[in-house]
């Protein structure tokens, strides 16, 4: 661990140790019996004292494992939902209620249930599947929700004479469209994340790197997938590059945190972030580093494991939320 980069500064401009928060956390964490859950795409550090690392599927699935009362998610708020509605009896804690998501948001949920309806008077006869990258306002007015983990057995679960309305990831939804051939009404949504990959940077990178392979999630614009060996959610980018021995150098298209995982989990491997390009300038940026995940640090997480907040709290559109998450991530 470099302790320069990881040295934090708390609210009162004060720098703090990362290894006594990291004590102190854990002292928390007995005294409130807690457990921690992190996504790939946060801090490698958040990662490192984690109970439970994954990505949303797996961490979906893990909230009804974990023993403990409580539960501190760092991830993004439609993830705290998820977990509170797949274990409503835990106290769900978020270092951070304003890490939302640009997916997410894209497809507000009074949106979604006039379109709904404006393509029923129309004379459409369809389910709509969900990814589980949106609120669970919209997961209440949805048939299935997917990850990127489940999505093919989940559309495959879709009656063969119903149509398709897909929201909120357009590219996701095209991908999949392509490998199930199943038509699909897309929403418009995209992550700005996976939206902004330098197709240029992708190809200097690859002529760089003789032999090299591309791993891109699927939440990637197709130009991207194009030109991609491996085209995954976070969990099959995983087990892909634990099931090659020979060292090999990944390009790869995912949140930059992503790398920390890989790299733990097959250190053989030279893993190269593909640069983001900001669409005002056309100059290559940070923009694959989610500044929503970014708002989850062990400060946060220290302080709402003292305080008790801020926490999920239950709200009544949970309830039909419940039943299309169980049944699409739990049968
Ligand atoms: S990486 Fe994209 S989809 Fe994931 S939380 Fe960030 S904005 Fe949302």
């Amino acid at each position: 661990m470099d302790l320069q980069v990881l040295n934090t500064t708390s609210p009162v401009g004060i720098e703090e140790d990362p290894l006594d928060l990291m004590d102190e956390i854990d002292q928390l964490k007995k005294d409130r019996d807690a457990s921690i859950l992190a996504h790939f795409y946060v801090d490698g550090d958040l990662q490192d004292i984690a109970d439970f690392t994954g990505d949303s599927l797996k961490l979906a699935r893990d909230t009804t494992q974990v023993k403990t009362s409580t539960i501190v998610f760092c991830g993004v708020h439609f993830m705290g939902e998820s977990a509170k509605i797949l274990s409503p009896e835990k106290t769900i804690l978020m270092p951070d209620l304003q890490a939302g998501c640009s997916l997410a948001d894209s497809c507000p949920a009074d949106r979604l249930a006039a379109y709904q309806a404006e393509l029923r008077v129309k004379g459409h006869d369809f389910q709509t599947v969900a990814y589980i990258n949106t609120t669970a306002a919209v997961k209440s007015l949805c048939d299935w929700i997917v990850t990127s983990g489940n999505a093919r057995e989940i559309i495959d679960r879709v009656p063969a004479d119903k149509e398709i309305l897909f929201v909120p990831d357009q590219h996701l939804g095209r991908y999949l469209s392509s490998v199930t051939g199943r038509p699909m009404i897309l929403w418009p949504g995209s992550c700005m994340v996976h939206e902004v990959f330098s197709i240029q940077d992708l190809l200097r990178a690859k002529r760089n790197n003789p032999g090299s392979l591309v791993m891109a999630h699927p939440e990637c614009p197709a130009n991207i997938l194009e030109l991609a060996d491996i085209i995954g959610g976070t969990e099959k980018m995983r087990k892909y590059v634990e099931s090659v021995t020979e060292p090999k150098t990944f390009l790869v298209a995912t949140e930059a945190n992503m790398i920390h995982p890989l790299k733990k989990l097959a250190p053989q491997h030279e893993y190269i972030p593909v640069p983001g390009i900001m669409t005002s300038t056309g100059e290559t940026c940070a923009c694959n580093r989610c500044p929503h995940m970014a708002r989850n640090t062990l400060q946060k997480v220290r302080d709402c494991l003292k305080h008790g907040s801020p926490e999920i709290v239950w709200q009544p559109y949970f309830t039909a939320a419940q039943e299309v998450l169980r049944r699409s991530l739990l049968q």
